[in-house]
This record gives C-alpha cells, structure tokens and sequence, in this order.
C-alpha cells in the first residue's frame, strides 16, 4: 500500500496537455489521479443456485483506471528521470560534483552502456521503453514536424495507465517523439541550456503529486559537437549541468518527501572529438546512479543498459512491465537481488 504524498498547489497539475515551448495551454485536462468517482460492478463467479450473488463492487477512477493505491510493492511515489546528453561517466570527477556526490551515496552502475546506436532520439526511446529501436520504431534522430511516435508502452504511458500524473521537460523539440500523440503529459522544451529547462520544470517539481517527471539536459551534447568532447568548453557545459542537477536536488528536498521519491541520472551516449554514435567505448558508455529514496549506496560491475531504465522505474513505482520488455530492473540498490 502506499502512502498518500500530501495535496500540494493542484492547479499545476491541471496544465497536463501536451504543449509547445512558448504556447500557452489552451485547454486545461487534469491527469492527477482522480477521486474514485466511478463504480463498477464485477462479474458474479458462478453463484450457487437460489442464492442471490454478492455484488463485488471495485471502485475505479474516472477514466477507468485503478486507483493509485493499485500499484503493489511500490518503493516510491515519484521518480525523476534526468539525463544529461552526451554525458561521458569519465568527467563526472572531479567536474561534476554534485552528480559525483550522488553516484557515492546512490547505486552506480559503472559499466553502463547505451542502445547500439548511440544517438540522442533512438537512445532515449530505449531509455523510457525499454526496448530496442526495432521494437519502439524511433531508429531516426530528428524532429518530425509532420508527427512520428514511439511504437511501444513508456514509463509515461504505464504512469498515466495507472492515474498517476508526468511531466517531461526536454532540450531538445525531437523528444516529443517519446509521446504518444494522446498522451496528457505536460511537455516543454527548454532550450540547449539547462537553466531555462529547469525554470519552466521546477515549479512542476514543486506540486507534482506520484508519478514520473523527466528532464532533459543538453548542454554537454552541444558543447561537445562544438568544441569536442573531454574540451574545456565541454567540460564547463558539464559543470553547467552538474548545477542544474543540484537545483533539481535542491527543490525535492523542499517538497520534504525524500522517502517516497527516486532520481534516476543517466545519459542518451557519450561522444568522442567532435562527435558520438560509433561503437567506441567513448559514445557507448554512460553513467547510471540511482539516488534517493529508498536506495543503497552500491557500485554494480556488471553491464547494464539504458533499456534497464525503464524496467527500473516501472519496478520502483510498482508499475508492471509489458510481457516482452527487454530491460530488466536493478535492484541492487532497493533491496532487491542482483539482476533482478
Ligand atoms: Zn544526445
């Protein structure tokens, strides 16, 4: 069972379309786990004749769905998902302090490997699905003005599937893509510097209720393919990132549920000189620190894959996994087995 986090300021979460940068919502559709307002009778299970059967009665929200209390065995309430683009797991020290300061306290995966083809949309198509390009069908990595969508459930859709609410704040236009087309997620795009993503994804931060929140940084990409990767230039865009997640850090310890809330930090690809999506160990390593929450300090050897991000948030939020995903969660750190 889980606890209820408290009512915090509802009206943000009444801006749930999906929306533009810059385009003010126009219409205002709630995904907050609504009050159980319908009521629907089960199927009788053979009743014994002359006896009248017991009307079971399960109590579902308004769309249908379960409530939140459905979800069984969830470790948290909220899980935010970070990645910061381009992100090589080598500068992390000494360059990024605060995300170095979470891979000590958290559980680290130090062999961390991105999708085969390390680029930014296939990439993290895997990242939220956990499935591989073939199967999400975003094998592209650019912005689709004429509408493209990921092919397969995401941590959105199994979240809002289960009433809770997510909010995705991104760099970069092209990971709309990550969102069925009827998704109630509130989408923005904040730009290549991480500090407008974070102004616009903060005071969401701030009132979400359960859910998944997902923020994308793109400074280190961008940096990178401008100045190369390991640069000066580069490293200054990690450090520019590394605030930005501390800002992010900073505001959920003001909503004072810690207990009840999981950061998941990782990266799309690394890159090498001006570029990333080769097979080098460059482009394909990325990290994966799980912090907060429940979560152990832990270091994990073995290879894990950003196809194991979303079967890991889906385990924390105790979401079910489709039948055929390929990720798998770690539990290492949650007090689960290893490679569970
Ligand atoms: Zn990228």
């Amino acid at each position: 069972m889980v606890r209820s986090p408290p009512m915090l300021a509802g009206s943000l979460l009444a801006c749930a379309c999906l929306i533009a940068c810059g385009n003010p919502v126009e219409s205002a559709k709630t995904t907050a786990p609504a009050a159980p307002t319908a009521a629907v009778e089960a199927e009788p299970s053979a009743p014994e004749k002359g006896v009248e059967p017991e009307k079971v009665v399960a109590e579902l929200n308004a769309d249908g769905t379960a409530p939140d209390a459905a979800r069984e065995g969830a470790l948290v309430d909220l899980v935010v998902l970070i990645s910061v683009d381009g992100l090589r797991p080598d500068v992390i020290f000494p360059h990024a302090r605060m995300i170095e300061r979470m891979r000590q306290k958290g559980t680290h995966a130090a062999n961390a490997r991105t999708v085969a083809k390390a680029t930014t949309l296939p990439s993290h198509a895997s990242m939220v699905s956990g499935v591989e390009p073939l199967k999400h069908g975003l094998s592209f990595n650019s912005y689709k003005p004429e509408g493209a969508h990921i092919q397969y459930p995401t941590i959105f859709s199994a979240a809002q599937d289960a009433g809770l609410t997510t909010g995705v704040f991104v760099g970069k236009r092209k990971l709309q893509h990550l969102l069925d087309p009827s998704s109630e997620t509130h989408f923005e795009v904040g730009g290549a510097f991480c500090h407008r993503v974070t102004k616009l994804a903060l005071p969401y931060l701030a009132a979400a209720e359960s859910g998944v929140v997902f923020m994308h940084f793109s400074d280190p990409d961008g940096a990178g393919h401008e100045h190369g990767w390991m640069s000066k230039g580069y490293v200054d865009a990690v450090r520019r990132s590394d605030r930005c997640v501390a800002d992010v850090v900073k505001a959920l310890r003001k909503r004072g549920d810690m207990e009840r809330t999981m950061v998941l930090l990782t990266a799309d690809h690394g890159g090498h000189d001006h570029r990333h999506g080769s097979r080098l160990k460059a482009d394909k390593h990325i990290p994966w620190i799980l912090w907060g929450g429940p979560v152990q300090p832990k270091r994990i050897r073995r290879p894990v894959y950003t196809t194991d991000t979303a079967a890991t948030i889906l385990h924390a939020l105790g979401l079910k996994k489709p039948s055929d995903i390929t990720g798998k969660a770690i539990l290492d750190g949650l007090g689960g087995p290893e490679g569970g």
